[in-house]
């Protein structure tokens, strides 16, 4: 079972997205647990205190490091992965969701205000960005990455086959999906999705995936490994790019 621990001075952001569809199903089976705690649960001072200013001026506050170590150091145990979200951490990818979802127990802590004092690093084991933006805390990268996480669960998906095929999951986007009605508004299914031809259908499928993905993301096709046919595939997309022109 997967555990999962969050560390917020807002627990109640986290209500809604972990108490509907595949999340709570997960956790209703029992194959992952995801607790949300308070940091002001860990302050030691009667207001509670979990920021304060800067050292060398500037301005904004900066997250303080006890509240956050106290934290750590309780839930924490062998193995624990304690990550820190934060504009600077590794950009998170459905590689980052894979590795993560190995894991037995994950410390997720989520940063307000001008960031955490640089000292929290050396409690933590991981640093993760959702993207090249910046947020007003880590809450919603953290919901971000516990969905990402939690679908590749084992046995949290109905069906397995749908991750096997999703973007990213093969290194390429996903091919495109239709279903009923057959014409809508004009915009007709591709006769080959009618044809039963199951070897024509996963040909298609594959070619067309590569040919979204050479259009809007060639970056992916560098770093994926290809076979044989994926090659031959994309020497006919080429050609029928050159054609159209
Ligand atoms: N001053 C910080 C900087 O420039 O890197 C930004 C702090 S941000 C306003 C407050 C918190 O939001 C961060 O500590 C982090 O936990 C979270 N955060 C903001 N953007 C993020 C992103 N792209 N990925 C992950 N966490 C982010």
């Amino acid at each position: 079972m997967l555990r999962i621990d969050i560390v917020t001075i807002f627990p109640e952001m986290f209500k809604g997205p972990f108490d509907v569809s595949i999340l709570k199903k997960a956790q209703d089976k029992g194959l992952v647990e995801i607790k949300v705690y308070n940091l002001r649960d860990f302050t030691e001072d009667k207001h509670r205190t979990v920021d304060d200013y800067p050292y060398g001026g500037g301005s904004g506050m900066v997250m303080k490091p006890e509240p956050i170590f106290k934290a750590v150091r309780s839930l924490k145990k062998e193995n624990s992965e304690v990550i820190l979200l934060s504009p600077s951490g590794d950009l998170f990818n459905q590689k980052i969701a894979e590795e993560l979802s190995k894991k037995n127990h994950l410390i997720l802590i989520c940063g307000r205000y001008e960031g955490v004092d640089e000292r929290v690093k050396s409690i933590i084991t991981r640093e993760i960005s959702i993207g090249d933006y910046v947020l007003t805390g880590g809450e919603i990268p953290a919901m971000v990455i516990v969905d990402a996480v939690v679908r590749l669960v084992p046995g949290v998906l109905g069906d397995p086959d749908s991750l096997r095929e999703e973007s990213f999951q093969w290194g390429i986007l996903e091919y495109p999906q239709y279903t009923h009605p057959r014409d809508f508004e004009g915009m007709k299914v591709p006769d080959i999705l009618l044809s039963g031809n199951h070897e024509r259908i996963r040909r298609w499928r594959r070619k067309e995936a590569l040919k979204k993905t050479f259009l809007k993301r060639p970056d992916l096709l560098e770093k994926t490994s290809l076979t044989q046919e994926d090659l031959e595939l994309l020497e006919e997309i080429k050609k029928e790019l050159r054609e159209e022109v």
